[in-house]
């Protein structure tokens, strides 16, 4: 029988500016992989957006490998998805540009990610980095994306480029599909360890503050055992137990319990067994995601092959839209 269904189009990416932590993977990534099997998806390393904050060259390009390794290790197939790196298709920079000039300057200075990355780099505020949410909404709109799979940190984002593709399809006709944010439940903001009121980041310069995906298990046990908490020793959601909250979020995510279970399981027990549950759950959860990545790590080439294919495959995609932009905002189009 032929399938007729229409499957809905994904894209989502990720900046390779430090090993992925537990929050890019609990708040983003699962997603990614569960998705990629009824939906259409893109996925990629997002290595244009890493340089609106300064990055050692050499560690750029062997994150961005690395990053590649890690999109494939937590089990997204490069066949049945395309998955590739942000500049090695140039449309990105092109629509980029276009879409800066149908973004408000004003909309744009309203973004609490530039705000928060200004105050840490004080000494290199940069235009690419105040125009970030126009190259992320060139990465949406090029690929007609109905949802974009991100954590909570994303959304005033998405709600600018949905802004922007409103705006562009109403001036001319309707261009870019509406893309809509996927934001899973649990997970959708993994706090630091270390201050449980900001979002847990891969660039944090405190290795204690966050857990990578490629920790070792004696070390997340460490980091786990020093995260802040409270003086309660009750383990309990409640409201201003921020670290606790953060802990047993991510518990719940990594056994699938829901919070009252966790109390139950917890209720007389102190804060040391609970991290020290919370640290074998999550070691369990990522361990299959380390033995895959290492093992794909001594394939270079196959790696390197995939990314060659990713890149021609979203750039055939990507092609379609730009083409269309460049007609309606009337640049002369000429046969090559
Ligand atoms: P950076 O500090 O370099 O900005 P990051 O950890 O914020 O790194 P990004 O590459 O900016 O990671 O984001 C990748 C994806 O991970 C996005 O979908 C983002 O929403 C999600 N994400 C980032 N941090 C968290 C978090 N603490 N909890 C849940 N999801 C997160
Ligand atoms: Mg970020």
């Amino acid at each position: 029988m032929e399938n007729t269904e229409k499957k809905a189009r994904v894209l989502s990416a990720i900046q390779p500016t430090s090993v992925p932590t537990l929050g890019n993977y609990l708040g983003a990534l699962k997603n990614w992989a569960s998705m990629s099997a009824d939906n259409d998806c893109l996925y990629a390393v997002a290595d244009l957006h890493a340089i609106t904050v300064r990055q050692d060259p050499a560690k750029l390009r062997k994150q961005t490998l690395e990053m590649y390794a890690l999109l494939l290790a937590i089990g997204l197939d490069p066949e049945e998805s395309v998955v590739f790196v942000q500049s090695h298709v140039p449309q990105h920079a092109e629509l980029a540009w276009i879409l800066n000039c149908y973004t408000q300057f004003g909309e744009a200075a309203r973004m609490t990610q530039f705000k928060d990355k200004s105050a840490k780099h004080a000494d290199n505020i940069n235009v690419g980095l105040f125009s970030y949410p126009t190259l992320m909404a060139a990465d949406i709109l090029l690929y007609q994306a109905d949802y974009v799979p991100i954590g909570a940190d994303q959304k005033q984002h998405l709600e600018l480029a949905r802004d922007i593709a409103e705006r562009f399809n109403g001036i001319y006709s309707p261009t870019f599909t509406i893309p809509n944010p996927y934001i899973g439940k649990a997970g959708a903001r993994v706090m630091s360890l270390q201050d449980p009121t900001k979002k847990m980041s891969k660039s944090d310069p405190n290795p204690k503050a966050s857990v990578s995906l490629l920790d070792t298990a004696d070390d997340i046990r460490k980091k786990f055992k020093s995260a802040v908490t409270d003086s309660e020793a009750k383990v309990r959601y409640a409201d201003g137990k921020d670290g606790i909250n953060n802990l047993m979020a991510i518990y719940s995510c990594c056994t699938g319990l829901d919070y009252d279970a966790i109390e139950k399981e917890f209720d007389g027990k102190g804060y040391g067994d609970f991290k020290l549950a919370v640290a074998e759950s999550v070691i369990e959860n990522i361990k299959p995601v380390q033995d895959k990545y290492y093992e794909l790590m001594s394939d270079k080439a196959y790696i390197e092959k995939c990314a060659a294919e990713g890149a021609m495959k979203a750039s055939y995609i990507a092609n379609k839209t730009l083409s269309k932009v460049m007609r309606k905002v009337g640049f002369w189009q000429i046969k090559k």
